[in-house]
């Protein structure tokens, strides 16, 4: 039987592996053999498999037996290769020893550098380069190889370094002698005995060996962990450990590290970008001691700088990188971070992956490579996070405007607001209503804040994390919000808002940034979003591959608007409540709840009826061909209750009751759980004029529309919070008749059809009975997510943070569907449905209709549409088409 391979080379005779391999050689392993593979200027060295990380797990951290000779042997090849030996001073071999798992882990497993010193060969090494070079190496040898390995804690070896810097009474590393370093060195050394019993080891076969266990074992240390639980990383793929010839930047004048960008990151400006350091070490470039310069003189004239830019510095070598941009970019079709060493002025690549980008650099950087042809449209459309398209579709604050910070929170739902401070959601309503903007803040919001959320330009809250009423409401109305800003103390009687010495009293102006969790001082200038020539040139690409229809929830004129700016197709969800959330309304719908008669009730609606009707209107106007979903009336009771006095003596005036009757009627109608209680289609069983008046306002509002337009406008009527088909039936005789009517006093034809909202497990699981009745089903999946998992949104904020630490949800249910559960039901759901009405139309309203990996889920499950929050409709554009084309591409 043949051995099983675990050492993998690479160098100038290729590698080999390849940049596929990735699942066996970790990223890191695999591109340097890629790299080799191509011909670019790699250090030699040999990669040990991820297989090899589960053989040692699995075989109580020991080898395989062939291990050793392979590893002698790919040793031997590095040594050939570089002219040196491993353990020889007269020419020392140094290594790295690095992990590299499938995806990157950034810091969370160990490395070793300068593997293979020791008395001996470091005094090698002060002879072939200078002194300070080789013992500066030396003293960081042993206390990285201390640190990873032995357990020494490293505090010991910074400690001992201050010591000597004072000693000899200098403030900078780099003014310490090369003598210096080496009595540091020796003191390091008796740490280390002191520490672990033991000296040093100086065997470098011994060394090796111990950091190759260190790397594989850091794979299961509590840092790896948590960072693979929070990204979902499978603990079972491994780490591969990589070994490679040092090279140095540290040798002297001639010498330089750096890293730089194939393109632009921020901007995807198609220019070279980086930075080096003259004389110095990888780590010393990200550690920020010294300044780096730039890469190309280019960008040291824009930035100013008097130090030379390497293309200045070293053109030679400056040339030869810019070679081996091109090569990367045109070989991996994307844009490359590399890090590189030029040691006495040869270049040399340590690495290169796939750089990270700003959401704008990403969609330019998609189309320009795209338009050169160096990937697909379709590869294009991949390319772009959707999820990150938020940054770019929102207002945001100038950068060039003076600002004042005022305190910091969580960035709880993107875009840039500023307004009058107010301190009541009541308020908030009053002074919106008296054309202000204002921001609201509160300690925390709860349902009864919503008219002030709604009316609000901006929303502050002092606690609550990212998934509190606040956060999860301002994200669904489009409103920016910073949650939890714990150093806000809010005085409403006062009318102040505190922030230690600071205080903003209700109707200053102030801020937020809710996208950076910032709130400003006053009226600070924002911009509003572009949707760049990329940005527009790449969602069209989108469109061509997606199959699902994108639609918006939408109920304000406003909101539409904004919608089909943004390409939606039609409107999925028009909360017909949301439309009385106005002050000069809520009074009439209050009227209309309060009223205990059929007779008042009837007054009631008789003054909503011409607001819906213009409400409607307008949507027809401005959808106009493209189909409107309305939803009948699914008023949670508590938000629309009179609360204080003042509500109830208003309610009472305008209904011309007494006070003691609303208040009476209040305190009946308050439910201990609202979200499961008289709503949606049930206040239609008890009330049926409810749903008549309503019906009424839609159709007189699409034979009005349908006459101007020259044709008749595409209602979709739905029933919401259906358990059964009866209740169904019931909206449907009453919608069909009131159609009926108007259409013979209209003499308009109208089109129209009824369908329900599936959000209750019971809806789901009997959807073949639903859609007998039901010519579309769209799927509330906030409702649905509450009742599956028996979490209510209001109240998860607090909880589902620790549910997140404690690893259960790592995603949050009210962001990214729960597909094991609210997935399933919503599955079975479809199937069931298409059972009894093959065509039924089929959609999604709620929050998850914006999130890219809940389209995906949609994408599987065959929904027609998904409907979401305006400003989120390009996500779901680009996620939609993402869906299919991953599809395509699995075959
Ligand atoms: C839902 O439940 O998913 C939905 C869209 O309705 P609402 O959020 O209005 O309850
Ligand atoms: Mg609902």
């Amino acid at each position: 039987m043949p051995k099983t391979k675990w050492v993998y080379g690479f160098g100038k005779a290729g590698g080999d592996g390849s940049a596929k391999d990735r699942e066996l050689l970790g990223g890191k392993g695999a591109n340097l053999a890629e790299m080799c593979r191509i011909g670019l200027p790699v250090p030699p060295g040999f990669t040990l498999s991820t297989e090899l990380c589960k053989w040692f797990y699995a075989n109580d951290k020991k080898y395989p037996k062939e291990l050793t000779s392979q590893v002698t042997t790919a040793l031997a090849q590095v040594e050939k290769e570089t002219g040196a030996k491993f353990g020889d001073p007269a020419k020392p071999l140094l290594l790295s020893v690095r992990s590299g798992a499938r995806t990157s882990m950034p810091g969370m497993m160990d490395t070793v550098l300068n593997l293979g010193l020791n008395e001996e060969t470091v005094a090698g090494l002060a002879g072939r380069a200078d002194k300070r070079f080789a013992f500066d190496s030396w003293r960081r040898f042993i206390q990285m190889y201390s640190d990873v390995v032995l357990g020494v804690d490293h505090g010991l070896f910074e400690d001992a370094l201050e010591d000597m810097k004072s000693e000899v009474g200098v403030t900078e590393d780099t003014a310490l002698s090369g003598d210096d370093l080496q009595t540091l060195a020796a003191r390091y050394l008796e740490i280390v005995q002191e520490e672990t019993d033991a000296p040093f080891p100086h065997d470098p076969q011994a060394q090796l060996w111990g950091a190759i266990g260190a790397v594989f074992g850091s794979w299961m240390n509590r840092r790896a962990i948590t960072y693979r639980r929070l990204n979902n990383i499978p603990s079972d793929w491994g780490t591969a450990v990589t070994v490679q010839a040092m090279v140095f930047g540290n040798m002297g004048e001639d010498c330089a590290t750096g890293v730089a960008f194939t393109r632009n990151p921020a901007t995807g400006e198609n220019v070279f970008y980086g930075e080096f350091l003259p004389n110095a070490q990888g780590e010393d470039v990200v550690a920020g001691i010294r300044t780096p310069h730039n890469l190309t003189k280019a960008e040291r004239v824009a930035s100013g700088s008097d130090q030379p830019s390497l293309e200045e510095a070293m053109p030679k070598a400056f040339a030869e990188l810019m070679t081996m941009r091109r090569r990367l970019e045109s070989h991996y079709g994307d844009m490359q971070d590399i890090e590189f060493t030029i040691q006495q002025n040869r270049l040399y690549l340590l690495q290169t992956r796939s750089g990270k980008r700003t959401a704008e650099a990403a969609l330019r950087m998609a189309v320009d490579m795209a338009e050169a042809r160096l990937i697909t449209r379709d590869e294009a459309v991949m390319r772009v996070d959707a999820a990150s398209l938020d940054q770019l579709l929102h207002p945001t604050l100038d950068p060039a405007a003076d600002k004042t910070l005022l305190t910091r929170g969580l960035p709880a739902s993107p875009g840039a607001a500023s307004g009058k401070l107010v301190l009541s959601a009541d308020k908030a309503a009053d002074w919106a209503m008296a054309g202000h903007k204002v921001i609201l803040a509160r300690v925390e919001t709860s349902p009864e804040d919503i008219h002030g959320m709604h009316a609000a330009a901006g929303i502050i809250t002092a606690r609550g994390g990212m998934t509190s009423h606040a956060a999860v409401v301002a994200r669904g109305m489009g409103r920016p919000c910073v949650c939890g800003a714990s150093e806000v103390m809010i005085d409403e009687a006062a009318a102040v808002l505190k922030v230690g010495d600071v205080r903003i009293n209700e109707g200053d102006m102030i801020t937020i940034d809710g996208g950076a969790g910032e709130v400003y001082q006053g009226d600070v200038p924002s911009i509003s979003p572009k949707l760049s020539g990329a940005f527009a040139t790449l969602i069209g690409w989108a469109d061509g591959a997606r199959r699902m229809g994108i639609r918006a929830n939408a109920e304000t004129a406003q909101d539409a608007r904004v919608s089909l700016e943004f390409g939606a197709e039609g409107i999925g969800l028009s909360r017909t409540e949301h439309m009385f959330f106005d002050t000069g309304r809520i009074s009439a719908m209050r009227e209309m709840i309060i009223a205990d008669s059929t007779d008042g009730r009837t007054k009631a609606l008789a003054k909503l009826l011409p607001m819906q009707r213009q409400d409607f209107l307008e949507l027809f106007r401005i959808m106009q061909e493209r189909p409107v979903t309305i939803r009948l009336l699914d008023p949670p009771l508590h938000e629309f209750l009179p609360k204080n006095a003042a509500d109830i003596a208003e309610v009472a005036k305008q209904a011309g009751v007494s006070i003691e009757s609303v208040r009476d009627r209040a305190s009946r109608l308050h439910e201990l759980n609202p979200m499961l209680g008289h709503r949606g289609c049930r206040l239609v069983v008890t009330y049926p004029e409810i749903c008549a008046m309503q019906a009424r306002a839609i159709f007189e509002a699409a034979a009005t529309a349908g006459e101007e337009m020259g044709k008749a406008v595409a209602v979709e009527v739905m029933v919401p919070l259906a358990a059964t088909k009866g209740e169904i039936d019931i909206c449907r005789a009453i919608i069909d008749e009131v159609a009926a009517e108007v259409a013979k006093e209209t003499a308009a034809k109208l089109n129209y059809i009824v369908g329900t909202m599936v959000e209750l497990p019971r809806s789901c699981l009997l959807a073949d009975e639903l859609a007998e009745s039901a010519a579309f089903f769209s799927f509330g999946t906030n409702d649905l997510t509450q009742t599956v998992l028996g979490i209510s949104r209001d109240d998860a904020g607090q909880f589902l943070r620790h549910y997140a630490d404690a690893g259960l949800y790592p995603q949050d249910p009210f962001i990214s569907i729960d597909v094991a559960g609210v997935g399933a039901l919503v599955k079975l759901g479809c199937e069931r449905g298409r059972q009894v009405r093959p065509n039924i139309k089929l959609g999604i309203c709620g929050e998850h209709g914006g999130d890219p990996a809940s389209v995906d889920f949609f994408e599987e499950c065959g929904l027609d549409y998904v409907s979401c929050s305006p400003y989120r409709v390009p996500v779901a554009r680009l996620a939609a088409a993402q869906a299919s084309i991953r599809r395509k591409l699995a075959g």
